[in-house]
């Protein structure tokens, strides 16, 4: 197995990112002015999702007309383009300065993003994913980390540059390795002191550091947080992580040494589990067990590889 069957949460975008037409202030303008054009509001990174209030769905993304939300008196904020669906424009703005959140109480509720990624079909999730990353970032590049000067944004929200130096500053993304360790018919999971339930079990996982391939940071992290060394590493697919704007880069990194060591601080358990024990896992047959949810990609890493 090398790739990920599954499409995963957080991926498949519909919009066109138009990324070669958004350099433009004018078609950007005319897009904006648009009748067709709407606006996904986000309150303090919650976006706003359309539903009913009883807390059933089903639930969709609470797009806008600038009308609307002007009428609502939602204030304005950083304005990021999304893209275009069809030829219709999608912004997100950042409406945290919002004091009363409720007031769009008749449409629908602010939301927390990961709640939310449960409650919406896929596209819509990229697409929230999409809009958090980017505005959370905006809310962190108000000044230049070169000189300190005030930054603007252009390109429809995906440079900011400075207003006093020549620096230009790009939308972040964050690697983060993750990984299936398995050894024959067993792999490795492990228990992090951050789970709130202590049933749940899921792969390892770790920021890349600077000048680090991704098999370097596998084998790095596999041996830090619980003492197996690594040989053969293999890419199984990336999943957008919006919490702020990682990107989670799913490996297989097959095992050379079998005894573990638990770091102690971020791993509080770990050991092995064989693949039928996996199978009774996702089936609910391990009482003690539990693994993450289908949203995060750790899921999926273990489920395809449980059941090949
Ligand atoms: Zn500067």
């Amino acid at each position: 197995m090398a790739i990920l069957k599954t499409p995963l949460a957080f991926t498949g975008n519909p919009l066109d990112r138009a990324s070669e037409k958004r350099g433009d202030v004018h078609w950007l303008a005319e897009k904006r002015a648009e009748k067709s054009c709407r606006i996904l509001p986000f309150w303090r990174t919650q976006p706003l999702l359309f539903g009913d209030q009883e807390g059933q769905g089903p639930f969709e993304l609470g797009f806008l007309d600038a009308q609307t939300l002007c009428d609502l008196g939602v204030p304005d904020g950083e304005e990021v383009l999304l893209g275009l669906h069809g030829s219709a424009a999608r912004f997100a703005r950042d409406v945290s300065t919002l004091e009363d959140p409720s007031l769009v109480g008749p449409l629908g509720a602010f939301r927390e993003a990961r709640p939310a990624a449960a409650l919406l079909a896929g596209p819509e999730i990229a697409i929230l994913a999409q809009g958090k990353a980017l505005l959370e970032w905006h809310a962190r590049t108000g000044f230049c980390s070169v000189c300190g000067g005030r930054t603007v944004s252009n390109e429809g929200g995906y440079r900011r540059t400075c207003t006093a130096c020549p620096a230009e500053h790009f939308p972040r993304t964050d690697p983060v390795a993750i990984m299936l360790v398995t050894d024959g018919d067993a792999c490795l999971l492990a228990r992090n002191r951050r789970y709130v339930s202590t049933s749940i079990h899921s792969t390892l996982a770790g920021f890349i550091e600077p000048g680090e391939s991704i098999e370097e940071a596998v084998r790095r992290e596999v041996f830090e947080e619980v003492g197996v060394r690594t040989g053969t590493v293999r890419y199984a697919a990336a999943q957008p992580w919006p919490f702020p704007f990682s990107l989670m880069i799913g490996c297989y990194a097959e095992a050379v040494s079998k005894e573990i060591l638990v770091d102690g601080t971020e791993i509080v358990a770990a050991r092995w589990f064989s693949r039928r024990e996996v199978r009774d896992i996702l089936n609910g047959l391990h009482g003690d067990v539990s693994l993450p949810r289908p949203e995060a990609i750790a899921y999926h890493l273990v489920r395809e590889w449980a059941e090949e």
